[in-house]
């Protein structure tokens, strides 16, 4: 799998519809302070299925939604949609049957969030799995937050062993045993 191509809109400080394409070898953003670069790594993980608003710098969730600047009205939801090129085969067996998976989360104020993949409506925990397998996601180590290095070197040894096991693609198993034994 592959990540394509990044849709923002309303989402933090992305008002207007943003619309990234994720060329192979990008490794990081540049920009002045303040620009967007931490809300467009936030959107990432967002649309993965981030579950805490505290790992997004928001109080609560409805805090991703455009919240008004510079006389401009806030907004009442936010969307941001991410392609993920499948022509791999890569993606869990439920929705391995599309070269290329688009998924969409919004979220509008005192509602919660929705997600769909290719239109059809699915769980949080349908999206999270999707990327759990891949060493990727909305906890993945493959995002480098700010301030997470000085954070790492002060973790305790159980957080540490988490962020191996994310690192070597495991995570996903534990998901799905969970999972299963729910059942
Ligand atoms: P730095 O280089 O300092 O790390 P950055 O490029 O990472 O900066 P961000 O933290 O992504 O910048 O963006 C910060 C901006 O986003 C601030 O101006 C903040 O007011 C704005 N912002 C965050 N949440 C919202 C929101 N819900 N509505 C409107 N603007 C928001
Ligand atoms: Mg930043």
């Amino acid at each position: 799998m592959r990540l394509t191509r990044l849709r923002l809109l309303g989402f933090k400080s992305f008002v207007e519809p943003s619309d990234f394409l994720i060329e192979p070898g990008l490794t990081g953003v540049v920009g002045p302070n303040g620009c967007g670069k931490s809300n467009l790594v936030e959107a990432l993980r967002w649309v993965m299925g981030e579950s805490s608003h505290k790992n997004l710098r928001a109080a609560e969730m409805d805090d991703v939604i455009f919240a008004g600047s510079g006389g401009r009205p806030g907004r009442n939801s936010a969307e941001v949609m991410l392609t993920v090129d499948n022509s791999d085969r890569t993606a869990p067996a439920s929705f391995n049957d599309a070269d290329v998976l688009e998924i969409s989360r919004r979220i509008e104020r005192e509602k919660g969030s929705q997600y769909r993949i290719n239109g059809r409506e699915v769980r949080a925990r349908d999206v999270q799995l999707i990327f759990a397998d891949a060493s990727t996601g909305a906890r993945s180590p493959a995002l480098v937050r700010q301030g997470q290095i000085a954070e790492l070197i002060a973790a305790k040894p159980q957080s540490r062993r988490r962020i191996l096991e994310e690192a070597a693609g495991i995570s996903g198993l534990h998901s799905r045993r969970h999972e299963a034994e729910l059942r």
